[in-house]
Parts: structure tokens; C-alpha cells; sequence
């Protein structure tokens, strides 16, 4: 009897359970997705991370969902009681209910819920979500938000005024010192790992302030092995002799940030009438 032949596909494309989006090669043995490789001629492929070569478990996982179940018995009963159903009826309950909903209190009353887009599969779908949300008539949407998220989202609002869309990734490329805090691209985001790692080969300085010993803070020109939790004293610290030197822009800092309006130099409230003093900016 002769062996079956074995044909063997590889299927170029990119990891999509993060944001990092790695380019990957998906390897495909006779039907079956059996490993997901890096694909070095992709921009962000150099590397994969433990989820992302796991990819196979997770389409194959005996518990994975592969079709709606509806729930038979009531909310806090020990047995769900799950029920198989068509994506057409779960579609047609879903937009049943959602239409009720707001035909009685208002599309308003509705909140859209995701999971983080930064640390799921979620990343090229959100914008679908957001404009079902938005031809439903709702305004509610509940997403997610690591602390990373924060971070990169966050502080673009205090510093430049805005959050950026879309560019709040730093400049790996081009900078000539990097600056990571509390941050572990190896575990969060690998084609930073990896941006980080050409930047180095090409001159640019590294700064990592973390309490552990990272796969960057290896690399670092200076590690700054703050103690858990006082990574405050040390950002205000910075802030000190910057200010001190007046190495900082100060009309960008007056008009694109909420600095001005940190200390007060009359009596009224925060962000309440004239910005005024700031530690020496006035
Ligand atoms: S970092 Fe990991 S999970 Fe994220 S895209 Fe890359 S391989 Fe996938």
C-alpha cells in the first residue's frame, strides 16, 4: 500500500493576538494548522512570543467556542443549561433585545463591551464594534485598558495635548536614546524587543528603569533599579532638574499640557481660571 503523501503549506501572514502584530509563516500539514513560525522577511517577523507559537493549541482546544450557545435557565442557576443555536437566531435575539432595549429607554441605556485590543485578537475588530455602536445610536463603549495602555495612551494626553491617534508608538527607528520604564517589550510588545535591538546596533542609547533585571535592562547603558512602588520619587526627581536647568520648552509646556495648572498661584480650583505658577515656570 502506497504512503499517503503529505503536503505541506506555508502560509505567510502575521500573528493577530496582539497588537504587535508579528509576521508569521503558518505551517500547514495536510489540512491541519501545526505551527506557527517567524517570518523573517516581514517588517515585524523576526521573533514570536510563547502565545503566539501556541496558535495551534488554541484553534485546536477541545474547549474552544465554535458556535453560539444560548443560556436556557436563569442568570445564577448552577446549570446554564447552554443550548446550541444558528448564528441566524443568535443574531436575529441579539438585535431583537438590543431594539427593545432602546425602544423602551433609548439606544443610549446600552453600553458595547471589548476586551483589550492591545493583548487580544480584538485589535482589527474593534472599529467594526465601534460602528455598530454607532449605527445603533449608542455612545457607551467599555474597553479594556492595561496599564501599559496607560502609559502609552495616557501620558501623550498630558504631553503633547493629545493622545496622537494612531502614532502613539515611539519612534524606534529614529531615536537616539531610549528611555523604558516599568516596560518589558520581550513580554509586551516583541517587535519593540527587536526595534530596540537594532536601534542599539546602530548607536542609540538605552535607559531602563525597572526593579528586575529585564531582557533590556541587560542591554542598558544605565539600568536604574528603582525599588518597588517608588518609581514616583524618581519621576519627580527627574522633573526636579529639569526644571531646575530649564531643559523643557516652556511655551509648548503652557500651551499643550496640563503642567500650568498643576500648582495654583491664587485660590481657585484646578483647572480653574488663569494656569498660573508651576514650580519656577512662572
Ligand atoms: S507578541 Fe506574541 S501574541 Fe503578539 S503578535 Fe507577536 S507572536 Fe502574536
Amino acid at each position: 500500500m502506497l504512503a499517503e503523501k503529505q503536503v505541506t503549506k506555508r502560509v505567510h501572514g502575521y500573528c493577530a493576538l496582539c497588537t504587535s502584530r508579528c509576521g508569521s509563516i503558518a505551517v500547514v500539514e495536510n489540512g491541519r494548522f501545526v505551527a506557527l513560525e517567524p517570518d523573517p522577511s516581514h517588517p515585524t517577523g523576526q521573533a514570536l512570543c510563547a502565545k503566539g507559537r501556541a496558535a495551534p493549541e488554541l484553534v485546536y482546544h477541545p474547549e474552544r467556542l465554535l458556535y453560539p450557545l444560548k443560556r436556557t435557565r436563569p442568570k445564577g442557576d448552577p446549570d446554564p443549561g447552554w443550548q446550541r443555536i444558528s448564528w441566524d437566531e443568535a443574531l436575529s435575539l441579539i438585535a431583537e433585545n438590543l431594539r427593545r432595549i432602546a425602544g423602551v429607554h433609548g439606544p443610549e441605556s446600552v453600553a458595547f463591551g471589548s476586551a483589550s485590543p492591545s493583548t487580544s485578537g480584538l485589535d482589527d475588530s474593534l472599529q467594526w464594534l465601534e460602528r455598530l455602536m454607532h449605527a445603533f445610536g449608542g455612545r457607551n463603549l467599555c474597553v479594556a485598558f492595561e496599564l501599559c495602555g496607560w502609559g502609552r495612551y495616557g501620558a501623550n494626553i498630558y504631553t503633547f495635548g493629545a493622545s496622537v491617534p494612531g502614532s502613539y508608538i515611539p519612534d524606534l527607528e529614529n531615536a537616539g536614546c531610549i528611555l523604558y520604564w516599568g516596560y518589558n517589550p520581550n513580554l509586551a510588545r516583541l517587535t519593540h524587543a527587536t526595534a530596540t535591538v537594532a536601534a542599539l546596533r546602530r548607536g542609540a542609547r538605552l535607559i531602563v528603569v525597572d526593579p528586575r533585571r529585564t531582557g533590556v535592562a541587560k542591554k542598558a547603558d544605565h539600568w536604574l533599579r528603582v525599588r518597588p512602588g517608588s518609581d514616583g520619587a524618581l519621576a519627580l526627581g527627574l522633573c526636579h532638574v529639569m526644571i531646575a536647568n530649564g531643559w523643557y520648552d516652556e511655551t509648548f509646556i503652557r500651551e499643550w499640557t496640563n503642567a500650568p495648572l498643576l500648582v495654583r498661584g491664587d485660590s481657585r480650583p484646578f483647572g480653574g481660571g488663569k494656569p498660573a505658577a508651576v514650580c519656577g515656570l512662572e
